[in-house]
């Protein structure tokens, strides 16, 4: 790729991240479609095909092999010729990818003589259990590494092949066995590697009309040639991990479109393997994956042998994750992918400064904050498109060769800046304030599912220190003891917990000494300084979020995106919450909460009022489902906009 400086820099994204993002189709969806296209009976029209120097290679090889094809944007036809192929008058160059060489030996093969060659790092990749399966087939090959000249065709068969090494070589002979006259039964050797690939393959076959039978360590596949097709390929979901992580690392939202729950695609499974565990929130629809990170990963250890396109994705995010991480079940990456993944995550994190080893087939890394250093990626997109996450917080990285990317995501480095382009400074802010009773926590639990943000009850907050100063027997009436104890205080108040210094009170803060007190201690400006500051920072490091409580649209984001104050009249709020409590004193509780209302209305520093702004509902006669409905149409015409 021409234009861009080498090292480049990627500096961090400040903000939150906001973005929706369709991304190229997938190349390994790509280049099997190719080839099921290429062996059908006719003309198929390929669309949301993802362009790159690997399917480039495909298509070149396939136009060598007699098969023509039109690119029109990302839509490719390809004139199929069931099956017939021409003896080629070159050597046919698979270039730098796995796939391409692969999957082009077979049909090399059906055309009855070629020779195939590659990209010098190609060459030195294996193919041998690809080669002596064709043998076995009866093809005549001398190499087993490229250069590889195939002397005499193949008609089918029965054979067997070791599955252990690279799934591509199984995928290979599956994609050109229904052209195999006698149709193909394949034998597996060994537990197979990479599994969801095979699932793949064998599902772009059927779509193109194939019969194949699937049965433990076996796979038929009949003669019966491809019927052409329109074929609609999904977004890359390798790729998809770039962009995902990067809403974990940095925090805030992306949302990848025309992926989702029925992906064929293994590595669409990497958020819910990799990403939640590492505490992010995931939501996956049927052509939806939507990501919100905080910013803040937890380590984890985990086995990515079925998905180990992401190991470099993984890298990245091990090195932001507070503590050890380690990636198992990828020894096999080392000797079959661009690069030695292992070594080569290893080498690029330590020279960032980040402890990490090699294990016996993964990679362990201890997740700190990294120095400024130009990373090598080894001509390997993936190693590029990785490393280059790191940089995206704490610190700028500087990645060598960063045209590598063209292998299948030219546009890698232009999407980065769009990231940051639409990346947000202040966070989308949800305020709902009200009185004890009016409805709050219930509704801003219910819109928060709703709209899939994170949410926040300040008054747990309040709750919290107000439990640990009565603890601690400091009077209410030493403004500076109790400021003093929310300053020091480390409160995490959870979607179902409340906890202060590591002690759980989410029982303890709802009794009635809290309860009795709490408006007293919300009343001290220091308290309110230090709450208030972190309800902010807990905002800002999710990008977009629910917070409620009595002062949030007047003083905590008096910018709100959205504010709500929610009233309800006395005798109805004192009814709910005897409903809540048990407790049957109606008289009793509607006073408790007319001198709550008192002293939260009438205190010096941000009292309970309503916000410049605000929409206020009163829910004294309304359902809560009405009230949530109203409240998310207000939301997404404002956070829309
Ligand atoms: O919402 P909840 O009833 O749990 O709040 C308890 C108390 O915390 C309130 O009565 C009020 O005194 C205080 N509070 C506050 N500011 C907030 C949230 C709660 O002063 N943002």
């Amino acid at each position: 790729m021409t234009g861009l400086p080498d090292p480049l820099r990627v500096e961090p994204i400040i903000g939150t991240l906001d973005s929706t993002v369709r991304l190229p189709g997938s190349k390994s969806l790509t280049n099997r479609a190719l080839i099921t296209a290429a062996l059908a009976s006719g003309t198929s029209t390929l669309t949301g095909v993802g362009l790159s120097d690997d399917t480039e290679a495909m298509m070149g090889a396939l136009r060598a092999l007699g098969i023509t094809s039109e690119v029109d944007g990302t839509t490719v036809v390809v004139h199929g010729r069931g099956g017939a192929l021409d003896v080629p008058a070159d050597e046919l160059d698979a270039n730098q990818s796995g796939t391409s060489a692969r999957f082009l030996l077979p049909l090399l093969a059906l055309a009855g003589s070629g020779t195939l060659t590659g990209h010098e790092q190609m060459r030195a990749r294996p193919m041998g259990d690809l080669t002596t399966a064709l043998r076995g087939l009866g093809a005549v090959i001398e190499s087993d590494t490229l250069p590889i000249t195939v002397a005499s065709g193949i008609t089918g068969g029965a054979v067997s092949i070791g599955a252990e090494v690279s799934s591509q070589f199984i995928s290979a002979l599956l994609l050109s066995a229904p052209a195999m006259p006698e149709g193909l039964h394949l034998t597996l050797v060994g537990t197979p590697v990479s599994q969801p690939y095979i699932d793949m393959t064998v599902s772009v076959m059927e779509a193109f009309g194939a019969a194949v039978t699937v049965a433990p360590g076996h796979i038929q596949v009949d003669g019966t040639g491809y019927d052409p097709q329109a074929y609609a390929i999904e977004p890359d979901a390798s790729t998809a991990t770039y962009p995902l992580a990067a809403a974990a690392i940095v925090g805030g939202r992306v949302t990848v479109t025309g992926l989702g729950s029925a992906s064929l695609q293994g590595d669409a499974e990497f958020v819910t393997r990799v990403l939640e565990p590492m505490g992010t929130a995931v939501f996956v629809d049927d052509d939806s994956i939507e990501v919100r990170g905080s910013g803040l990963l937890d380590p984890l250890t985990v086995d990515l042998g079925d998905m180990s396109d992401t190991a470099p994705t993984f890298a990245a995010l091990a090195a932001k994750a507070r503590g050890e991480s380690s990636v198992t079940g990828i020894g096999f990456i080392r000797t079959t992918k661009e690069s030695d993944r292992v070594q080569a995550s290893v080498d690029e994190l330590s020279r960032l400064g980040i402890k990490s080893s090699v294990d016996a087939d993964g990679f362990t890394v201890h997740g700190g904050q990294h120095q400024l250093a130009a990373v090598d990626t080894y001509e390997d997109h993936r190693m590029a498109m990785g490393m280059a996450l790191v940089g995206l917080t704490g610190g700028p990285v500087e990645v060598n060769d960063p045209g590598c990317v063209a292998k299948t995501f030219p546009g890698y480095w232009d999407f980065l800046e769009t990231l940051r382009a639409e990346a947000r400074s202040t966070p989308l802010v949800l305020a709902i304030d009200g009185p004890a009773g009016s409805g709050k926590s219930t509704v801003a639990k219910l819109i928060s599912t709703k709209l899939r943000l994170p949410h926040l009850d300040t008054g747990a907050m309040y709750r919290a220190v107000t439990y640990a100063v009565l603890q601690a027997g400091v009077s209410l009436d030493d403004h500076g003891a109790v400021s003093a104890a929310a300053e020091q205080a480390t409160i995490v108040v959870g979607p179902s917990s409340v906890v202060i210094d590591d002690v759980d009170v989410t029982t303890a803060i709802r009794e009635p000494d809290v309860t009795a007190a709490v408006s007293t201690v919300a009343a001290i400006a220091g308290v309110r300084v230090v709450l208030a500051e972190s309800q902010r920072n807990w905002a800002r490091a999710r990008g977009a979020a629910v917070l409620e409580g009595r002062d949030i649209g007047t003083a905590v984001f008096p910018d709100a995106t959205l504010k709500i104050y929610l009233d309800a009249s006395v005798d109805e709020r004192a009814r709910r919450r005897a409903g809540e409590t048990g407790d049957d004193d109606l008289e009793a509780m509607k006073a408790a909460i007319a001198e709550r209302d008192r002293l939260d209305m009438s205190r010096e520093t941000d009292p309970l009022t309503i916000a410049e702004g605000a929409e206020v509902i009163d829910t004294t006669l309304l359902t809560i489902d009405g009230v949530v409905d109203a409240i998310a149409r207000s939301w997404s015409s404002r956070a829309g906009a």
